[in-house]
C-alpha cells in the first residue's frame, strides 16, 4: 500500500505532534537561555559592582600608608589605623606592604600575596583618582554599612563600635543566612604609595541577599517554563490520545468490530517483509455464498452480525503473526501460516467448521482462493487480488471449494483486461471477422449451408480464435454487440450475393444467451436484417441450449416470434447441457444441432452412435432438421448418411474459412 491510500491515512493520522513537541522543545530552550541570560547579567553585574567596591576600599585604605615610614611614630599610627580598619571592613581581609625591594614592613594577618600570579589582577595605579568618599556607619542594628555618601571616614569610628553587641543583634535578628557567602572569591589590590607597595586583600563574597533579584527573576521564569511545559504536556497528551482514537478509527471495520482491511495491510507488510523464507505464508480469500440471499431472507443486521461472528471465530483461530480481516461482500482476507499444501487446507477445512459450528441451524457455502507467497513477496494488495482472481474461478456450486492461484490464472486476467481494453476499437476498425465453416448434405455431399463463426485479426497480436475472447464478451456484455455486427455483416454478404445472381444457402448465426433479456429481440434481430431486403429464410439462428435456463419466458417467446418472421431457428450444441429433451419438448425450433461430443470418446462410441440415431429419430418426428457437427471422419460421415441425418459440419469436409475462401471454393466451382 504504498499508492496514494497510504499517504491519505497518513496524512489522516498526522496529527499535531511535533509541532507540540519542537513548540515545547523550543520553549524550554528560550526559556533555559534567557534565565542564563539574565543570571549571567545578574552575577556579572553584582560581581561588578562587588570589585568597584572592593577598588574603592583598597584605594582607601592604601591611602592610610601615605607616609609611612617618615618616623616610627606615624609609623606605628598607621598601623594601627590600618588593622582598625581591617578589622572594620568585612571585605578587606588584610594588607601587606612591601618596600622597593619587596621585603615585607607590614602585613597585618601576614597573607602573602602571590605575586606570581597577581598579573591578571594587578590594579590600576590611577585609583588614586578615585574619590576617597566613603563613610562607614552603624545603622540601627548596629550593622555597619559601607556606602559612598560624600563624607570621610571619622578616625574615630572604631570606638563606637561594639563588636560583639553587634555579633549578638545580628545573630538574633535572624538576617545571618543572608549574609551567608554562596560564593567567595578574593582579591589582591596592589596600590602604590609613596615608593611603597600596598598589597589589599579583598574578600568579595556574594550573598544570598545579594541574588535575591536575580533568584526571584529565576523563580518567576521556572514559573513561566512550568506553565508552558503543563500547556504543551496537556496539549501533548491530548494529541497522543486524539491519535490513538483516530489509529483506532482508521483500523477498526465497522462491520465486524475488529481489524479491518488497512490494519491487514499495515500490520501483514512488516510480517512478509521481514519473513526471509523460514516459514511459508499463504493469503486466502475466504468467501461466503449466498450472504445477499441471506440477508434477504434474515435482514441485512442479521446478515452483519453473522459476520461479526464470523470474523471473531476466525481471529480466536488465529497462531501468532496471522492475521484476518474483513474485506468486502461477505469476504475475509486470511494471512496464514503453513508447512504443506495438504496442511493449509486441512486448517481451512478447520477454520470453516469452527465458523459453521457458531451458527448451527444454518447451511453456509464458503470458497477460498489461495495465493502461496515466495519469500520477497510483500504486496498484499496484490496478493489478495491473486487469492480473490483463484476464487473467482471456482464455480459457486462446484464441489471443489478451494482453488490455488497460479501465474495462468494471472496472464489469463491480463489478457481479459487487454480484450476489454481493445474490443470497441477492434469493433470500430472492423478487425473482426466472418468466416464461414459449410454444411455439407449427408445425402449428396454438397454445399447446403454454412455457419458463420467470428475471428479477430488484431493488428498486433494478429489471428485470435472466438474461445480466447467470447467468454469474455458474454461476461462483459459486448457479445451483443458483437453478435449484431456479425448478423449485420452476414446480411450484408447475402445481400450481396443475391444482388450479384448468385445461388445461396442459408447461413447461420450464433446468438448468445445474454440476449435474451431484451424482450424485443426478434424485433431487433428483423430491424438489422430488413436492412439489406434479405428473405429471412437464409439467415438461421443459432441458440444454445443453456439459454434455456435463463429467462424461459423472453426465450419462448422469442423463438415463436423469429419463426413466425421466417427466421430457422436451431438449437446449438445438443446434447452438451443438460435438460435436452425437456427443452425439445416445449420448444418448437427447426434444426437441431447434435454435438460432436457423442462421437469423441472412444469407448463410449457405440452409445454415443446409439443415442445419436435415435435423437436424429426423434427429431425426425418433430418435423426437425439434424446437423451433426464436428464431424472429422469418414466413419462419421458414413454413419450420418446411414442415419439420415440431414446435414454435416466439420473438418472432415472443411474447416471454417474467410469469405473469400469460402466464395472461391464453392461459389465459382
Ligand atoms: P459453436 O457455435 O459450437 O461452433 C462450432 C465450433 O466447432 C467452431 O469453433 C468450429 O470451428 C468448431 N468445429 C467445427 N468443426 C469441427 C471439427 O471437425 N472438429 C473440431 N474440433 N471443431 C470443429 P470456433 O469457431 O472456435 O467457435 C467456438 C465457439 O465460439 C462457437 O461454438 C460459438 O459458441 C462461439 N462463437 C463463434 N463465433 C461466434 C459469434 O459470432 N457469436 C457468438 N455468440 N458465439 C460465437
Ligand atoms: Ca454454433
Ligand atoms: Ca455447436
Amino acid at each position: 500500500m504504498t499508492t496514494s491510500k497510504d499517504k491519505r491515512i497518513k496524512k489522516f493520522k498526522r496529527k499535531r505532534i511535533w509541532p507540540s513537541i519542537f513548540g515545547m522543545l523550543f520553549m524550554v530552550f528560550i526559556s533555559m537561555m534567557l534565565i542564563i541570560i539574565v543570571f549571567a547579567f545578574s552575577v556579572t553585574d553584582i560581581v561588578q559592582r562587588k570589585v568597584v567596591n572592593a577598588e574603592i576600599l583598597s584605594a582607601e585604605v592604601a591611602g592610610l600608608f601615605e607616609g609611612y615610614g617618615t618616623d616610627e611614630e606615624t609609623a606605628n599610627a598607621i598601623r594601627e589605623r590600618a588593622a582598625v580598619y581591617i578589622e572594620a571592613l568585612d571585605d578587606v581581609e588584610d594588607v601587606y606592604v612591601t618596600d622597593k625591594q619587596g621585603n615585607c614592613v607590614w602585613s597585618c594577618y601576614e597573607n602573602r600575596p602571590d605575586t606570581d600570579k597577581m598579573a591578571e589582577f594587578e590594579f590600576d595605579t590611577g585609583y588614586y583618582s578615585v574619590q576617597h568618599n566613603i563613610i562607614i556607619e552603624e545603622d540601627e542594628l548596629g550593622i555597619i554599612e559601607v556606602d559612598d555618601r560624600g563624607a570621610h571616614l571619622a578616625e574615630d569610628f572604631y570606638d563606637k563600635i561594639n563588636f560583639e553587641e553587634l555579633g549578638k543583634r545580628a545573630e538574633e535578628s535572624g538576617d545571618i543566612p543572608m549574609y551567608t557567602s554562596v560564593m567567595d572569591f578574593s582579591l589582591w589590590y596592589v596600590l602604590d604609595v609613596d615608593g611603597y607597595s600596598v598589597y589589599v586583600l579583598n574578600s568579595l563574597p556574594v550573598y544570598l541577599s545579594d541574588l535575591v533579584g536575580v533568584v526571584s527573576m529565576a523563580v518567576v521564569l521556572a514559573m513561566l517554563i512550568a506553565v508552558f511545559a503543563l500547556y504543551y504536556i496537556v496539549s501533548f497528551v491530548g494529541v497522543v490520545r486524539s491519535e490513538h482514537r483516530t489509529s483506532r478509527i482508521i483500523y477498526t471495520d465497522m462491520i465486524t468490530g475488529g481489524n479491518n482491511w488497512f490494519y491487514f495491510i499495515k500490520k501483514g507488510t512488516p510480517i512478509l517483509k521481514k519473513n526471509r523464507g523460514k516459514k511459508k505464508y499463504a493469503m486466502i480469500h475466504m468467501r461466503m455464498y449466498k450472504y445477499r440471499s441471506f440477508c434477504t431472507c434474515f435482514g441485512v443486521r442479521k446478515g452483519e452480525e453473522l459476520l461479526e461472528k464470523f470474523y471473531h471465530v476466525l481471529r480466536r483461530k488465529m497462531r501468532k503473526k496471522e492475521l484476518v480481516a474483513y474485506h468486502e461482500n461477505a469476504e475475509f482476507g486470511l494471512l496464514l501460516a503453513y508447512t504443506t499444501r495438504e496442511e493449509l487446507v486441512q486448517r481451512i477445512e478447520a477454520l470453516e467448521l469452527a465458523v459453521e459450528q457458531s451458527i448451527p441451524n444454518i447451511k453456509l457455502y464458503f470458497g477460498y482462493g489461495i495465493c502461496e507467497i515466495e519469500p520477497k513477496e510483500h504486496d498484499i494488495e496484490q496478493l489478495y487480488n491473486n487469492a480473490f482472481t483463484a476464487c473467482e474461478l471456482l464455480e459457486e456450486d462446484a464441489e471443489r471449494k478451494i482453488a490455488f492461484f497460479d501465474e495462468e490464472m494471472n496472464k489469463q486476467r491480463l489478457w481479459e483486461r487487454k480484450v476489454e481494453d481493445d474490443m470497441e476499437n477492434a469493433l470500430a476498425n472492423k478487425e473482426f471477422k466472418v468466416y464461414l465453416q459449410p454444411k455439407i448434405s449427408a445425402a449428396e455431399e454438397k454445399l447446403a449451408g454454412a455457419e458463420a463463426l467470428v475471428r479477430w485479426i488484431h493488428p498486433k497480436d494478429g489471428f485470435i480464435p472466438p474461445n480466447k475472447f467470447i467468454p469474455i464478451f458474454e461476461k462483459n456484455g459486448f457479445i451483443l454487440k458483437l453478435d449484431d455486427y456479425m448478423l449485420e455483416e452476414v446480411a450484408k454478404q447475402q445481400a450481396e450475393w443475391i444482388s450479384q445472381g448468385q445461388e445461396i444457402v442459408p447461413i447461420s448465426v450464433n446468438v448468445s444467451r445474454a440476449h435474451f433479456t431484451r424482450e424485443d429481440l426478434a424485433e431487433h434481430i428483423c430491424e438489422i436484417v430488413d436492412k439489406y431486403n434479405v428473405p429471412h429464410d437464409v439467415i438461421e439462428l443459432e441458440l444454445t441450449e443453456s439459454a434455456f435456463f435463463d429467462d424461459k419466458k423472453v426465450l419462448l417467446n422469442t423463438v415463436k416470434k423469429l419463426r413466425e418472421s421466417g427466421f430457422p431457428v436451431s438449437m446449438d450444441d445438443f446434447g452438451a447441457g443438460y435438460s435436452s429433451l425437456n427443452s425439445l419438448k416445449e420448444l418448437t425450433i427447426d434444426v437441431l444441432k447434435i454435438d460432436a461430443d457423442f462421437f469423441r470418446n472412444v469407448e463410449e462410441v457405440e452409445r454415443g452412435m446409439l443415442i445419436v440415431s435415435e435423437v436424429i429419430d426423434l427429431a425426425k418426428k418433430l418435423n426437425m432438421k439434424i446437423v451433426a457437427e464436428g464431424i472429422e471422419s469418414r466413419d462419421q460421415v458414413d454413419f450420418l448418411v446411414q442415419q439420415e441425418c440431414d446435414l454435416i459440419q466439420g473438418y472432415f469436409f472443411a474447416k471454417p474459412m474467410p469469405v473469400d475462401e469460402f466464395v472461391q471454393k464453392y461459389k465459382h466451382s
